[in-house]
């Protein structure tokens, strides 16, 4: 991981802002925590002791770096040349175990005994309660009671590995709930508890600490491309958006090089404007969410509106606070894909490349439909996850549509 130069324009300030975005708005009871957080996070994570750790266990427990691919298949259904980075092969099977490595890492050193975390399509919850697993903490897992009946096998899968789960009740019973509850239970133990944010999202210093935790992938890309065409840059590079993890890291080390697009997928739904939607970057204005400030889905008078996907990962209101800047400033193109067009691209995937992504990045990769590039051109996927979580919801779509 390189500490990278701050006079950056999409890296964060001082203060914790990226532009006009992000921030730290908070509960008095949380203030302690947080304020102890930024101050000595940077010191923590670029520790000699802790880089070493780090960096060793996403080597041999992770099983990075993970392979930047060819797609030929994809590349020639496309006409471009198409590369995947594979996160999907991680262990746990996202991205998201780089950042809870991290994490892990420095509850240790905070002197924490006990993790909670949220969770919507339930890979956050299965990335956090590995890593107590693997350092004997105390795991609870709050999760939407909408997403523990869509989600069954992650579900199973924190309980293997000894996590309470949670459900959350109130509103639509997905992420932005699952973080709510997570919020009131670290104010009422903010003494020995780490809150493990599991997306670029949350008051200052998460988005940022996130984002570190997954720059390790851009990282590689950089090597992986010079090695594979000669030069460390891509033409484009494509990631789904949730709270937007997976394409902050994908995006970080290429933030300050305009010759490099940066597209970010967001979940339209059954329509941008059907009411069903999670198009945060289209449909969102500015407010306050889960402590920070950004883009996010909410009526005139600042009530939530509920969000919808198909796909667990990408049903929030909102996005990181990085994002929301990339977006309003023209550093990243947004696109917005529907669970039609999602689904299409997950057997489009499937079928040429062998490679069953989850139903988030199929949003990435269904994103090229829309976009305009040349033949010459070399276009790096972020393969945010694989697709075995999603089966049951690819099984049911499918059995849906032989009955119309
Ligand atoms: C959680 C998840 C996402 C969305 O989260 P980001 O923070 O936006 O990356 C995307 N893809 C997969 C496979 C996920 O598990």
């Amino acid at each position: 991981m390189i500490h990278p130069a701050t006079n950056s324009a999409y890296q964060v300030d001082d203060l914790g802002f990226y532009g006009e975005f992000g921030g730290s708005y908070i509960p008095e009871m949380l203030y302690h925590n947080v304020e102890y957080l930024r101050k000595n996070y940077l010191n923590i994570i670029y520790e000699d002791q802790f880089q070493k750790e780090f960096k060793d266990l996403l080597k041999n427990y992770v099983g990075r770096p993970t392979p930047l691919y060819f797609a030929k298949r994809l590349s020639s259904h496309f006409g471009t040349n198409i590369w995947l980075k594979r996160e999907d092969l991680n262990h746990t099977g996202a991205h998201k175990v780089n950042n809870t490595i991290g994490q892990i890492l420095l509850a240790q050193r905070l002197g924490k005994k006990r993790i909670i975390a949220e969770t919507g399509a339930g890979q956050h919850g299965v990335a956090t309660a590995t890593v107590c697993a693997l350092k004997g903490i105390e795991c609870i897992v709050y999760m939407g009671s909408v997403d523990i009946e869509r989600q069954a096998p992650n579900v199973s899968r924190m309980k293997m590995l000894g996590a309470k789960v949670i459900p959350a009740e109130s509103g639509s019973k997905t992420l932005k709930d699952a973080t709510n509850e997570a919020i009131r239970d670290w104010i009422n133990n903010p003494e020995d508890t780490h809150y493990i944010i599991g997306s670029v999202v949350g008051p200052h210093p998460y988005p940022d600490m996130v984002a570190r935790f997954q720059s390790v992938i851009s990282e590689e890309m950089k090597w992986q491309l010079k090695e594979q065409i000669g030069s460390e840059n891509p033409d484009a590079i494509i990631a789904c958006v949730g709270g937007g993890s997976n394409a902050a890291g994908a995006y970080y080390h290429y933030l300050d090089n305009e010759n490099v697009r940066l597209v970010a997928v967001e979940a339209a739904g059954l329509g941008i404007h059907s009411g069903e939607s999670a198009a945060t970057s289209v449909l969102g204005t500015k407010g306050i969410i889960h402590g920070s400030r950004t883009l996010l889905m909410q009526t005139e008078d600042g009530q939530i509106i509920e969000p919808y996907s198909l796909s667990a990962g990408l049903d929030y209101p909102g996005i990181g606070p990085l994002h929301s800047h990339l977006i309003q400033t023209g550093r990243a193109e947004a696109i917005s894909i529907t669970d039609d067009e999602a689904m299409d691209a997950v057997f489009l995937c499937s079928r040429k490349e062998g490679i069953i992504p989850a139903l988030e990045t199929a949003h990435a990769i269904a994103a090229l439909e829309k976009m305009i590039y040349k033949d010459s051109d070399h276009i790096v996927i972020n393969l945010s996850g694989r697709g075995d979580k999603d089966l049951g919801t690819f099984i049911k779509y499918i059995a849906d549509h032989e009955q119309d």
